[in-house]
């Protein structure tokens, strides 16, 4: 096999998960994966997909999942095993900085020579602290570092790959150490105006398991085998506001180069979803609300979709109740489809001082209405303890008016509310982080070495990196408890989940059936796929035939 060029790594949260006596708490309720965070940012991908496109030979191994499943597994022996041009390793969620760290020491101390980097907000917000490790040599800052990597592999590969010379000063986004040891970082000025570079079809993740005989290293979530969801997004960036998201419009000017969000075609976003069906069994997601960018955009998203001829689930992430037309759209062109809406409080006022103003509870509830009438399969509500101008008591009120939604729902059983506390930490580079007493906070971590000493506390109470003066963190623990039991029990009554399933979901699994149905589907996807690709090593792009035409047609670099 060829000699390779980029092994992309993605740790678990907590390196010595599989030691330690960590009670991890609801810190993972709200996304698909297991509390150490095996799920890895789609950044990832996108930068396999685009080195390969490139030349680069690329592989990326989700040591985390392998970790979660297999209690033997040793990451040493697999970093020692691997001899790449350079490792790259994920830290865009600040709660994998104990993981990722732990990971780059490893790489370092097996290859002193290979070069380490760094990307993802969380580096990019971090990013001169992050350069004081030893085991840190660049970190490619932004949301959009596929180009900027490529130009690094450019010239490492010409270069040879200890090269700290000047020729790297010429790399956007990038920060790095030159050869006198020297903190240099050059302008952030790679930020693209739109989102249609990248592939988003998994073809790159496909061919891995195949070239590598290796599913498990590219298992995104701990229960994929058993539900293969896959998720897709529109944008990056976001044009909302929230104050405790490290994500938000201000988060993004601010911290992370980017003045405008960037939108992928709606044309393209609809084929990515069709790609994704035609080759995973699973249901679907898209993430970041396609209402963003307007009613053109979404029309012409959804119209495209309905041509993809997509039978599986697909839900939809929004951030506000659409207008009824996008229901009636919805209903035309898909069978079975459901929303994602995070309202975050009942309360309008406390919506508002998150950052939510733009809509109220009432009109939530017409939209669910609304939504049901057109066909919805599922309406999933989210609720949060802990944000801007919330007690306790408050955050009991919500549980109890999602008791009362379902009475006014006659106990329909596609509503399904959620609640969680915000943890593990307040999202560095948001504005409650950046101003945290304006908003009636205090920060109990602001460095990455703080973060890293905080997620090596024995209680969940004691990782998270906020004090809110008005809900302490001892009574978010006592709430959480109490609003988690209720609201079960309310889901119980109701006939949403029986008891057994809500008592199956709690504990942190270890190992796990392997289905040999899935991995059979998705090594048949992957010959059917890449079979005339997969022997011709670096000069075949990866990117898929879908993908490569569409840029074609389009005249996307
Ligand atoms: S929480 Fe708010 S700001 Fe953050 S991504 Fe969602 S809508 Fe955008």
């Amino acid at each position: 096999m060829a000699r390779l060029d980029v092994a992309l790594l993605h740790a678990p949260a907590i390196y010595d998960f599989r030691e330690g006596m960590i009670e991890f708490g609801p810190v993972s309720d709200l996304v698909p994966s297991s509390a150490i965070f095996e799920i890895f940012p789609l950044g990832l991908s996108t930068i396999g997909e685009y080195l390969e496109r490139n030349g680069y030979l690329t592989r990326t191994i989700n040591l985390a999942f392998r970790m979660l499943r297999d209690k033997s597994f040793s990451v040493p022996d697999t970093v020692r095993a691997l001899d790449p041009t350079i490792f790259g390793i994920d830290l865009h969620w600040m709660v994998h900085c104990h993981g990722s760290i732990e990971v780059a020491r490893i790489c370092k101390k097996e290859h002193p020579d290979t070069p380490v980097i760094f990307g993802g907000l969380s580096s990019t917000f971090f990013y001169e602290d992050l350069l004081g490790y030893e085991c840190i040599d660049f970190i490619l800052r932004g949301d959009s570092t596929e180009e900027p990597f490529r130009q690094l592999m450019e010239i490492l590969t010409i270069e040879g790959k200890g090269y700290r010379g000047e020729l790297l000063a010429d790399i956007p986004n990038l920060s790095w150490k030159d050869a006198t040891g020297a903190h240099r970082h050059n302008e952030l000025t790679h930020v693209p105006t739109d989102f249609n570079t990248p592939a988003l079809d998994f073809a790159y993740n496909m061919k891995s398991v195949i070239r590598y005989r290796d599913l498990i290293g590219q298992v995104p979530f701990k229960d994929f085998l058993r539900y293969p969801m896959t998720a897709s997004i529109i944008c990056r960036g976001c044009t909302y506001n929230c104050v405790t998201c490290g994500g938000s419009s201000t988060a993004f000017r601010k911290h992370f180069g980017r003045p405008r969000t960037a939108f992928r075609d709606p044309e393209l976003a609809a084929r990515d979803l069709g790609f994704q069906h035609r080759y995973l069994p699973g249901p679907l997601f898209l993430l970041n609300d396609f209402m963003q960018p307007g009613m053109d955009y979404a029309r012409t998203f959804i119209e495209a979709l309905g041509r993809e001829n997509i039978d599986a689930p697909v839900g939809f992430e929004l951030f506000d109740p659409p207008p009824p037309e996008i229901y009636e759209l919805l209903q035309e062109n898909l069978s079975d489809w459901s929303i994602e809406i995070s309202a975050e409080s009942h309360d309008d006022a406390i919506r508002k001082q998150f950052g939510k103003g733009h809509f109220t509870t009432a009109q939530l509830e017409e939209s669910i209405r609304l939504a049901f009438e057109h066909g919805a399969t599922r309406f999933d509500l989210f609720f949060l303890m802990g944000i801007p101008g919330q007690d306790r008591a408050s955050a009991m009120e919500t549980v109890e008016y999602c008791a009362g939604l379902y009475d006014r729902f006659n106990n329909d059983k596609r509503l399904l509310t959620f609640t969680s506390p915000m943890v593990p930490f307040l999202d560095p580079g948001s504005m409650v982080y950046d101003n945290p007493e304006k908003y009636g906070y205090s920060l109990r971590a602001t460095t990455v070495e703080e973060h890293r000493e905080l997620l090596r506390s024995a209680h969940w109470r004691d990782v998270m990196n906020y004090d809110s003066h008005l809900f302490p963190r001892d009574e978010i623990v006592e709430a959480t408890q109490e609003a988690l039991d209720r609201m079960n029990q309310i889901k119980i009554d109701v006939g949403v989940n029986t008891r057994e399933e809500i008592e199956g979901n709690t504990e942190m699994e270890w190992g796990m059936e392997f289905k040999a149905s899935t991995f059979l589907n998705c090594v048949e996807i992957g010959i059917k796929y890449e079979t005339k690709n997969l022997f011709n090593g670096r000069t075949t792009p990866a990117v898929s035939d879908i993908h490569r035409k569409w840029r074609e047609e389009n005249q996307v670099v």
